[in-house]
């Protein structure tokens, strides 16, 4: 049986390849490699961004070659840089940085190096208006990069409702880039079409989130695992997913058509990718 984590992230400072291996052993297939700030890198011009993108994608490959795992990858990036990018240059300055940033994560899409351009969107607390303008027009711009590339973008912001998810459904229309190839990482259960618009939620693999969203249409589930060792339990460990799956289907709360759903079929209908 197919097991995908749609949101997983891995840090050369964390476990690695290892968290990866505990993910396999549960009985996972599958993960979408997220890029992520790394501390070392930190963002000054667009180029660091290929050095960032580098670190992720050599990661993939450390755990392809260690693991029978198929590792996808999205490159992004990631909302809040802005932030202290705009201290150092300037908001119009850093936008540019990271509009560029999304212009090479498309790149690596193009060369079949990465299959989605994520997570981007906006930051998840609030901020000034010029940030949040500076915020959308990048949101913007990788919904149009992704319809460009032929891929999915996921997107990172604050907590969904459905006027976000509307919201998101216009940006969208207006790219020419298809509802379905977007994605919201750490959404809430809002799985009913119409309540999201037709934008795909990833909920945490929590109890609760499921419960409320089965019934619905489609979503991905994913942990989100941060690999921080600084942060622990911070997030849900690597081995969430297929642990819960399990669980799910064995209590009824999930039925086996239910998690093919999750984790071959809408898989291959968003990213175009197989996951068993
Ligand atoms: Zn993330």
């Amino acid at each position: 049986m197919a097991v995908f984590d749609n949101h997983f992230h891995l840090r050369p400072t964390g476990l690695g390849v290892g968290a990866a291996k505990q993910f396999e052993k549960a009985g996972g297939t599958a993960l979408m490699l997220t890029h992520c700030p790394y501390d070392d890198i930190p963002i000054r011009r667009a180029e660091d961004y290929e050095t960032a993108y580098a670190r992720t994608l050599d990661l993939a490959l450390q755990v392809r070659e260690a693991t029978r795992l198929k590792v996808f990858v999205a490159l992004g990036p990631y909302p809040v840089d802005i932030l202290p990018l705009r201290e150092s240059i300037g908001l119009e300055a850093a936008t540019g940085v990271l509009l560029r940033g999304v212009d090479l994560a498309g790149r690596h899409v193009a060369e079949g190096r990465a299959v989605a351009v994520g997570e981007v969107g906006r930051p998840h607390f609030p901020v000034d208006p010029d940030a949040w303008r500076a915020s959308n027009e990048i949101l913007a711009h990788a919904m149009a990069v992704a319809r460009d590339r032929g891929c999915a973008v996921i997107l990172h912001t604050e907590d969904p409702t459905p006027e976000t998810f509307q919201e998101f459904a216009a940006i969208a229309d207006r790219c020419g880039l298809a509802r379905g190839q977007v994605v919201k990482h750490h959404s809430t259960p809002l799985t009913r079409s119409e309540e999201n618009h037709g934008i795909v939620p990833s909920l945490l693999a929590k109890a609760e989130l499921v419960r409320a969203a089965v019934g619905g249409g489609p979503f991905f589930l994913e942990t989100d695992y941060i690999d921080d060792p600084k942060r622990p339990g911070a997030v849900l460990g690597p081995a969430t997913v297929p642990r819960k799956t399990r669980a799910w289907i064995a209590e009824g709360v999930l039925s086996e058509v239910g998690a093919n759903r999750i984790h071959r079929d809408l898989p291959r209908a968003t990213y175009g990718i197989e996951t068993e």
